[in-house]
Formats: C-alpha cells, structure tokens, sequence
C-alpha cells in the first residue's frame, strides 16, 4: 500500500484552498446532470454520493442560476434551494469531500423560462438558438451582479465549502469578456478593463457578501477556439488582474466555447489531456491553487500534472462518471480495476433519455434505484455471446455469485468493439471490452472461445438459465429505408460491400468509393475516414439532411465534419441509391431532383443491421429463463446493448 500512496504522492497530497482543507488533488469539476432541474433530489443526492464514497476529493456542483431569466440546472435565485442543499449535505458530510457550488448564468446562449429574450453583453444571435439577445442596461448589470452575490449568500447559509463563478464557455461572464461577443461602446465594452467589470463587479460583490467565510474561484477558458475570441494571452491577463486585485481563492481553467463545443467536452478524436498545452500557462501564470482538466483519466495522468507542478489540482468528470470508485480503486492499487471512460460522449453528453447516463456504466444516474445484488441462490448461467451485452450480462451474473459459463463463437471476446477498435480515431472504444475481459477473468468467469453453441449444446449443459447475447449481422439484401420494398439493382455486385468487410479487410485496390450511410451514426464516418486514409476519394451519400446528425447530441458532428471537408470528399445528403453499377452509383434525391452518377469501384453499405436470435427462438420454453441481450434482442447502440446486458445479469 505504502509504495502504491508515494506513486501517486502528488494527487494524493491535500491542498489548502484558502481555509478549506481539500483531502485530495481530484475534483469533480462542474458538469449538467439533469438531475436537478426540479429541485436537488435522491437522485442528484445518490450521484455525487457514489463519488464521494469512491474518494474524490472536491466536488463542484453543476450551475446554479443566478436570476429568474437563467436556465437550466440548480435554481440559485432563491432560498427553496436551501432545502435541497440541507438534504444533500445531510448525505455527503460523513465524507472528506468537499463542496463546491458554481454559479451560472447562460447568457444568450439559452432562453429564459418565460421565453422573454435572452439578456447578453450586446445583441448578437445565440447561434443555439438563433434567438437575439438583449444587450443588458446598466441597471439590468447591477441586476444581475446582485443576483450572483444573493447566491453566494444562498452557498454560505446552506454550509457549502466555497463558490465558483462560470465566466467561461461562451456564458454570460464570457460573452462580457470576449471581444467577439461584447460589442458596446459604453464602461462595460472595448478595453480589456471595461470588458473585465461585469466580472470584477460579480467578485467584489460576492465577497463582500460571504466576507471570509469560504473561498471564491473564478472558471475561465484559456482560449475560446474561436476566430476574434478569447486566447491564452487574454486569460492570463484576466486571472493575473483578478488576483492581483484578491478578488480569486482558486482559478479554474477550461477550453472553448459553445461556438466550438467540440473542445469544451473534446471527444475520444482529441487527445488525452488535450486541453493543457492552453490550459497550464494559464493555470501557471498565477499563486492562487488552479484547476485543470480536459479528458483526464487516470490517477496517473493526474499525478503527473501535478508532480510537472502545471496545475495544483485535475478536474476529471467523465472518467469519474465512468468509474465512480477512480481515486480508492487506484490508490489501493487496483487501477486494473478501473472501469474506462471510452471519450464517447454519448450516455453523458448525448443522454439518452434526456439525464445523464454513461454507454460503459449501466449504473450511471439509477444510483438511487438501482445496485448489484447478491443473487438469493447460485445458479448456472449460460452466457452465449462475447459481445459488450454478453460480457455485461456475465460480469453482472457472476458478481451477483452465479456459476457463469460465457461462449463465443470467435476466437477473441469483444464482437464488434473489435470491429469498432480498427477504425480511425475510435481505438479507444476497445478499452471498455479489455476492461470486461479482465473483470470476468477476475470474477472467475468460465470462458470458452471458438464454440458457436447451439440450442442442442445449451440443452445438453442444463443451465437454470441462459442469456442470449448473439449480437446481429449486416444486411446484404440490397435493402433501404427510403425505398424499403425495392432492393438497390446492383447490390449483388461484387465491389458492394459493408463497413464490417472494409474495417476487417480494407479497400483493396479501390480508388474511389460511395459511403451510403442509412443510420446516420459514428459507423459510416468511421468507414469514410479508413477510406481517405488509405487514398480513396470519397463520396458519402445519406438519406438524411445532414452528415451523421446522431453524432450532434454527442457534441462530435462539427468535430468530424472538420476532418472530412478538407479531404478528398465529397457528400450528397436526402439521398437514395437508385441503382449500383460496377464502376458507378446511381444518386437519387428524395425530394425529386435529378439523379446523378457518382464513379465508384467500393460501394460501402452501412445501415441497421439483421438481429441474429435464432438460438432465442429455438431455446423458448426449453429452459428455466431465457434472457435476450443486446443487438439480438434489437440492433442498437453501445450504451443500450451494455445496458441490456446489466439488466439481464440482475435479472437471473
Ligand atoms: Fe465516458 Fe462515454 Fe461514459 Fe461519457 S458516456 S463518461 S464519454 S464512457
């Protein structure tokens, strides 16, 4: 144990912030939940308690508005939060953890709840929204500068360890701040000093309100990633002045904007720690503790920031949502046992089913309701299927003591995360099916690889139950949504192929290829991607408006469309294949616009794929339980067939 804490000596260390004692280097930076917006409840409550208990060591709450014209998240503007806080701290104050509450306010970036305009520096269109702001008066400044402090005061009364103003990611503070969303000619518009008082003005006033009683911080964006905005340059000069003047306890630095979100919360395509190269000169350029993140994932990685002396605490969230227990697992030494954050952005910043979730952790926001049981007998489960729904439902069964045997047909574990692993910028994604392997490996799991086992084999094996995790398959039938009862003429040809065949086997000698994506998720620019990489010319061709639209809630659309329009690539969207020829595709437009040939020696299909529960159909009725798992119960996404294969492991 005792080598295990000097490996991570740094991160492990306390720091002081102000009169604060923060147990550790970890903090849970601010992040939406979804949870609150009716008020903190149980499960608000049970999330952050779940990353208490796992060891972080200062949590700063998701935004707190402000003012009445504010949206989203915990509701600061008055004192009915003070029941919510009371609730919450009567759960977190058995741990070392510390708390932290941000206030907020959007700005143009979102409308009020009474859907009066949104209030900003100047009148420029939420490009969210497309909504025109208001430019704030003068007495609506001192409006909302006093509402930031009545909410302060709010965080002292309820018992909360210190506050955090937003004064980045393109909200209010920031659209005052930058020159590219402050355009007024009056003290609060054109030099860096009158940019500068609003936020001086939400200091000074908040501390006069909470006097000494905790810390008060400030988060800014080192550069906003916008042409005319915000940089680094600007930053340090923000947080010098406002040290300079005792306004800051602790300064908390972040990335971009909601005009480039992409770098706010940068997905499994951007780096891991990508944001420090602007982030640390700016953290660096003051005395005050400051605050990094920005795809962190590991106590080692954090341990390393600190130990480079580039920051004197890490934020982490999505690695924390991933992996609640993070910081205990690894300082006892069990980081093997640290579940992956994939950088998928999808169950956190996607949601499906509009709160917070997580594709590799089923648990994520049911904290509250849901938990890993111990099963009331030992019985034998079948598992058939190594996919991430197989492996789930495995891990699940075998945690909760059954005896759990897993076949897969192939030689390895993993099914199409192996598929996934093998295209550009998405390697990452494999992570989550090592991490699975490991664990059944370590809940003792009986795995038997290369054995396709059938309805005979499983009766033969009388198991009490069986889950049934044989994944899908793609169809090659010619088949599209627009045109559902004709197939595509030509679909037969050899050169027609699926993004399974193209992952596994590449383009051969193609040198051009048509990409038809029918889902409209990250699968068919994976594909294109591994085509221009390899020197194809590229056209992609979709039946929906845009170029993968299911990658937006996700945050990554703009992302990948920066890749692809540089490149060798071409695209037509409200698109249909009328017709494949071997050195050419027919186009058509599904609003009726004349069809076009695209030249093409690859034609690469991608869309919903046939699910493969045959085993199901021939099990029922003929074993105790039969659960269906995952693409073969539905051919969906990572996150739902992981889910599925939770629900099933709980459920025998
Ligand atoms: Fe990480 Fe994806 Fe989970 Fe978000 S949904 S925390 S990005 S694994």
């Amino acid at each position: 144990m005792e080598a295990t804490v000097s490996r991570y000596g740094h991160v492990l260390s306390p720091i002081r912030i102000k009169d604060v004692e923060i147990p550790n280097r970890i903090v849970r930076t601010a992040h939406g939940t979804g949870f609150a917006e009716g008020g903190i409840g149980p499960d608000f409550i049970a999330y952050h308690e779940a990353r208490a208990r796992g060891g972080v060591g200062l949590t700063i709450l998701e935004i707190a508005s402000v003012h009445p014209t504010a949206q989203g998240g915990i509701k600061a503007w008055d004192d009915s939060v003070l029941t919510g806080y009371a609730d919450l701290l009567k759960t977190l104050r058995p741990y070392p953890m510390k708390i932290f509450q941000q206030l907020f306010h959007g700005g143009r970036q979102f409308v009020p709840p009474d859907g009066g305009p949104p209030w900003s520096a100047s009148p420029m269109p939420s490009p969210g929204t497309g909504e025109m702001p208001l430019a704030m008066s003068v007495s609506q400044i001192d409006e909302m500068v006093a509402g930031f402090a009545a909410a302060a005061a709010r965080v002292v009364k309820a018992g909360l360890d210190g506050v955090e103003i937003h004064a980045g990611h393109g909200y209010l503070i920031c659209q005052f701040l930058s020159p590219y969303t402050n355009h007024r000619e009056d003290d609060y518009g054109g030099s860096f000093e009158n940019r500068l008082r609003f936020l001086r003005q939400i200091l000074e006033a908040v501390r006069r309100e909470v006097r000494d009683a905790i810390p008060v911080g400030v988060r800014i964006s080192a550069d906003e990633c916008i042409e005319g905005g915000l940089v680094v340059a600007d930053s340090i000069r923000i947080a010098q002045t406002l040290e300079a003047a005792g306004l800051i306890d602790f300064l908390n630095v972040s990335l971009g904007s909601l005009m480039n979100y992409t770098k706010v919360i940068g997905g499994n395509d951007e780096p891991l720690g990508y944001e420090l190269p602007m982030s640390v000169p700016v953290a660096r350029s003051v005395k005050v503790p400051a605050i990094v993140a920005g795809r962190i994932k590991s106590l080692a990685q954090a341990d390393q920031i600190i130990r480079d002396g580039d920051a004197d605490l890490v934020g982490m969230v999505r690695a924390l949502i991933a992996d609640p227990e993070l910081v205990s697992k690894s300082a006892r030494g069990e980081e093997s046992r640290v579940r992956p954050c994939i950088g998928c952005n999808q169950g956190c910043v996607g949601r499906y089913g509009g709160h917070l979730g997580c594709t590799v952790n089923a648990l994520v926001g049911r904290e509250a309701k849901a938990t890993v049981r111990p099963a009331a007998e030992r019985r034998r489960v079948m598992v058939v299927g190594g996919g991430p729904a197989g492996m789930e439902s495995a891990r699940v069964a075998a945690q909760r003591g059954h005896e759990v045997t897993l076949f897969e047909a192939s030689a390895a574990l993993g099914g199409q995360l192996r598929l996934a692993r093998l295209s550009p910028l998405r390697g990452e994604m494999g992570e989550i099916a090592d991490w699975l392997a490991s664990e059944l490996a370590q809940l003792g799991v009986d795995i038997r690889l290369g054995i396709a086992a059938d309805a005979t084999d499983v009766l033969n094996s009388e198991p009490d139950a069986v889950i049934v995790a044989t994944g899908s398959r793609p169809r090659r039938d010619g088949y599209q949504i627009a045109i559902p009862l004709s197939p595509i003429p030509g679909a037969g040809l050899p050169h027609v192929k699926t993004s399974w065949d193209v992952f596994v086997d590449g383009a051969g000698t193609a040198r051009s290829a048509v990409v038809f994506d029918d889902v409209g998720h990250y699968e068919a620019i994976a594909v294109a991607e591994q085509l221009l990489n390899a020197g194809l010319h590229v056209t992609f061709v979709t039946r929906l408006p845009r170029i993968a639209p299911l990658l937006e809630p996700a945050r990554m659309e703009g992302t990948v469309k920066r890749r692809l329009m540089p490149r060798d690539f071409d695209f037509v969207v409200d698109a249909c294949l009328l017709a494949i020829e071997p050195d050419k595709v027919v186009v058509g437009s599904l609003y009726g616009g004349r069809p076009r040939s695209v030249p093409a020696d690859l034609v690469v299909m991608v869309g919903a794929n046939l699910p493969a529960r045959e085993l199901a159909d021939q099990l029922g009725g003929r074993v105790p339980q039969v659960e269906l798992v995952g693409d073969a119960l539905g051919p969906r996404f990572l996150q739902l067939a992981i889910a599925d294969g939770f629900k099933a492991g709980a459920a025998v």
